[in-house]
């Protein structure tokens, strides 16, 4: 038995602080926007090394409202992968924009910059790259493109909060970086939160009106926002939580070499995730490839060993998303790692016999 994922093991040895933070904010009585949103908000930006965090209600609030930050047109365009969650592309078309798809590098799982620079036209308004599985996208290369056709950046980094390209964090170089608190991501709350991260004075704060229905002054409305803002305890649990996010990657590190060192020794049956250079991962997820992908799945289950599918389908496929006119074949790469791809056990608090428990059983499988 190895799970997947055990929250329970990662949040024993702070449960003490987490249970008197959620009494104090029970007590508290200031249950929406109280102080400890603004402090997280500020002990985040702090640790990301950015200007302003605004927090908000979860991941895909987060996108939406860094879309909504720009003067967008209906049929602009926003350049990002087909492999990545539902919420990345849904983003887009839910502003009557249009997500131009670009193949992923198989390498990594990430945009394939040089197809990103052919698929920008004149009506192209953004990139939106995702550091998928935490590992960020080549920055450097990314924004020298934005810069020289004039496109905004919005960086999603829901997977990837605290890695790093070279010594700048993700999230923190695009004009907005977003982010998610789920409880399965490397920074995850008790339900559902997010946040965006700019450097940006004016961004910051048509971020923070638009989270609160486009209201300022109260009752007045300059924008149509949305209700998008973060519980007080969701930030106060988080506050606790935050201190730690650095070990957690840490340990989450560890265990994906510790698996890369197991998995050599079985030869080319299974692709291990690859690290590129000047890129810190988080590991969110550690990813393989195998063939047989699906009779993997079904043979881990049966020995208790958790994994999961992390895509099982390209966006270009997803029925809601017909109308965009993609087809099977459009992005192979995509399309093959949504058949191929498989996520292990990876969190900080697996131990040594559990990592080897999941190797071994997958080097019986492919034997
Ligand atoms: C989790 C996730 C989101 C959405 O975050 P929620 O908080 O679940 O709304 C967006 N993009 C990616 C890549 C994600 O993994």
């Amino acid at each position: 038995m190895v799970p997947l994922l055990d929250l329970s093991r990662i949040h024993k040895p702070i449960q003490t602080e987490l249970e008197r933070a959620a009494l104090d904010v029970l007590r508290g009585g200031r249950y929406v926007l109280g102080p400890q949103v603004g402090e997280l908000e500020k002990a985040l930006a702090a640790y990301c090394g950015v200007k302003h965090v605004v927090s908000c209600a979860n991941g895909s609030d987060a996108l939406l409202l860094a879309l909504m930050a720009f003067d967008f047109q209906p049929g602009d365009e926003v350049i990002t992968t087909p492999y990545t969650f539902f919420a990345t592309v849904s983003a887009i078309t839910r502003l009557q924009l249009r997500p131009v798809l670009v193949d992923i590098d198989p390498a990594t799982f990430n945009i394939d910059i040089d197809k990103m620079r052919d698929a920008i036209t004149p009506r192209t308004r953004a990139i939106l790259p995702v550091h998928l599985f935490g590992q960020p996208v080549d920055m450097d290369k990314l924004m020298a493109i934005a810069h020289k056709h004039g496109l905004h950046v919005i960086e999603d980094t829901a997977q990837a909060i605290g890695s790093r390209w070279g010594d700048r964090f993700a999230g923190s170089i695009g004009d907005i970086g977003t982010t998610s608190f789920y409880p399965t991501k490397n920074l995850g709350g008790f339900g559902d939160g997010g946040a965006l991260t700019t450097n940006d004075d004016a961004l910051a704060e048509r971020l923070r009106i638009l989270r609160m229905h486009g209201m300022e002054p109260k009752y007045y409305h300059k924008f149509i926002g949305i209700n998008g803002r973060l519980d007080t305890l969701q930030a106060a649990l988080l506050l606790v939580k935050l201190p730690h996010l650095d070990g957690y990657a840490k340990g989450r590190r560890a265990n994906a070499h510790r698996y890369n060192e197991l998995f050599a020794k079985l030869g080319d049956a299974v692709t291990i995730p690859v690290e590129i250079p000047n890129a810190y991962h988080v590991y969110n997820q550690y990813v393989i490839r195998v063939q047989r992908r699906d009779e993997l799945k079904a043979f881990l289950a049966k020995r208790g060993i958790g994994c999961d599918i992390y895509y099982p389908v390209s966006l270009h496929e997803q029925e809601c998303f017909a109308y965009l006119g993609y087809k099977k074949g459009d992005f192979p790469n995509s399309e093959n790692a949504a058949n191929t791809s498989l996520a292990l056990p990876v969190f900080g608090e697996l131990t040594p016999a559990e990592i080897e428990e999941v190797v071994s059983a997958i080097s019986e499988f492919v034997a």
